[in-house]
């Protein structure tokens, strides 16, 4: 299927690793024109050079902490310096940290809301003037599982998830006439640095390994496996597509079957 992405410029967000950097590296072998970002410009530097001699690709990477309004201006600025326009977002961050309500401060919590919620706000507020001028674009958020069944521990992620499903329902009804889809995807246990250092985690504060824990994962997923980060990027490459113009204001979960619900 062609996903007419070739010369089609991304904005993916929180890409030096994990998930973002394998959206990046789809974008870039589907032709598209990807700028990366992250708050290191060695390991920035470093995932441009691999996404480059991957897919052949120039990859434009600037040094941005999502959670600056100043790095986010910068960040559109350059994207449009350079490749003239942004026809797709990918909204990402870190994650934010585990935890249980009691254990959690007020700061966390505005913490959170600032890495998760309000930096995707803030990244579709720079994107939109743009797509809507040209009448095309494709804004993606990637939230997690947590937003339709909270995890244990994470009770951040669960509740500032869950907001973002909010702004980007509410934020698609707005957009749908002008040509801009905008939609979320809610990976499950997807095998990256951040699924690692959750471990480590939990390990600490309970009787189980960091071993017993990826294999007790593994167990509550149907598919009883994690996630590769290229099967996410898959889900967003087609959500960016030409192909994928009627899909608007939904919440894809990915998660090898993990969530119970049927919606
Ligand atoms: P990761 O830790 O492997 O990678 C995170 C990337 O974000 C890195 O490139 C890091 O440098 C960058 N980053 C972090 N904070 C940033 C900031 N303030 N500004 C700019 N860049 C920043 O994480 P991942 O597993 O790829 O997760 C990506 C997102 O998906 C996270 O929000 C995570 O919580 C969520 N998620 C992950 C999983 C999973 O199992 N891995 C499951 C559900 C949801």
């Amino acid at each position: 299927m062609d996903l007419g992405l070739v010369d089609k410029v991304a904005i993916v967000a929180a890409s030096s690793k994990g998930i973002g950097k394998a959206v990046a590296q789809k974008f870039a072998e589907e032709g598209a024109k990807v700028v990366i970002c992250s708050r290191n410009n060695d390991a920035l530097n470093k995932a441009a050079k691999d996404i480059q001699e991957k897919s052949g690709q120039e990859v434009l990477p600037v040094k941005c902490d999502v959670t600056s309004s100043k790095d986010l201006e910068k960040l559109f600025k350059t994207a449009e310096k350079y490749l003239k326009k942004v026809d797709i977002l990918v909204c990402n961050a870190g994650g934010p940290p585990q935890g249980t309500f009691e254990k959690l401060t007020e700061r966390d919590f505005s913490w959170a809301i600032e890495l998760n919620l309000k930096s995707t706000i803030n990244m579709c507020r720079l994107a939109v003037p743009g797509m809507k001028k040209r009448k095309w674009g494709r804004i993606i958020a990637i939230t997690s599982i947590s937003a339709k069944q909270p995890l244990d521990d994470l009770i951040l992620s669960n509740t500032v998830r869950a907001g973002v499903l909010g702004f980007t329902k509410s934020l698609s009804n707005e957009m749908a006439k002008y040509n801009i889809t905008v939609n979320s995807i809610c990976p499950g246990f997807t095998a990256t640095d951040r699924l690692k250092d959750f471990a480590s985690g939990l390990a600490k504060k309970s009787k189980f390994t960091v071993k017993q824990l990826f294999t007790s994962w593994e167990r509550s997923i149907p598919m009883n496996r994690l996630a590769e980060p290229a099967e996410p990027a898959n889900l967003i490459a087609f959500l960016a597509s030409e192909q994928a113009a009627y899909i608007t204001g939904t919440a894809v979960q990915i998660d090898g079957g993990y969530i119970k619900s049927i919606i």
